[in-house]
């Protein structure tokens, strides 16, 4: 790891960027209006243009032709996230994440109350 006042590398800047996408997705209301369905499709496809890792959002903007945001719903949002982020961890030989499972990673915590 790099000391934590020089510039963030790939690796950091990925783990904070899927730390802010997991977390606004589990933020993302249950039941949106359309206007916040259309924002955050724009939102997706202006972050998939400036993301700065060229190679990521080349490979990013490459998967969402195929597999377009699901904007439906908190619940839809949240999934659809974690497959793409899937998707990056097999490419980068990294372990699938249970889907399953992310309210409990990014919004309510564990069961057994260690992170409240
Ligand atoms: P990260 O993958 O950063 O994950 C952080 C935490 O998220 C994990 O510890 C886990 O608790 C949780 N998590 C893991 N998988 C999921 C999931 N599916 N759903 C929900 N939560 C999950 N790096 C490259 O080298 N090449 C690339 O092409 C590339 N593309 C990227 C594209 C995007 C859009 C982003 C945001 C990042 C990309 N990265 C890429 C960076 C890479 O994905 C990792 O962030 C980086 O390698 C650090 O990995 P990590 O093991 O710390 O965990």
């Amino acid at each position: 790891t790099l000391p934590p006042d020089c510039p963030p590398d790939v690796e950091q800047l990925g783990r904070s960027t899927w730390t802010f996408l997991h977390t606004m997705a589990a933020y993302y209301p249950e039941v949106p209006s359309y206007a916040q369905q259309r924002s955050m499709k724009t939102f997706l496809s202006t972050f998939s243009q400036f993301y700065p890792c060229d190679h990521c959002a080349e490979h990013l903007r490459e998967e969402m032709k195929s597999k377009p945001p699901k904007v439906e719903s908190r619940w839809a949002l949240g999934k659809w996230l974690c497959e793409i982020h899937n998707i990056v961890n097999e490419s980068l030989g990294k372990d699938i994440f249970d889907c399953s499972k992310i309210d409990e990673r990014w919004k309510d915590g564990p069961k057994d109350g260690r992170c409240d």
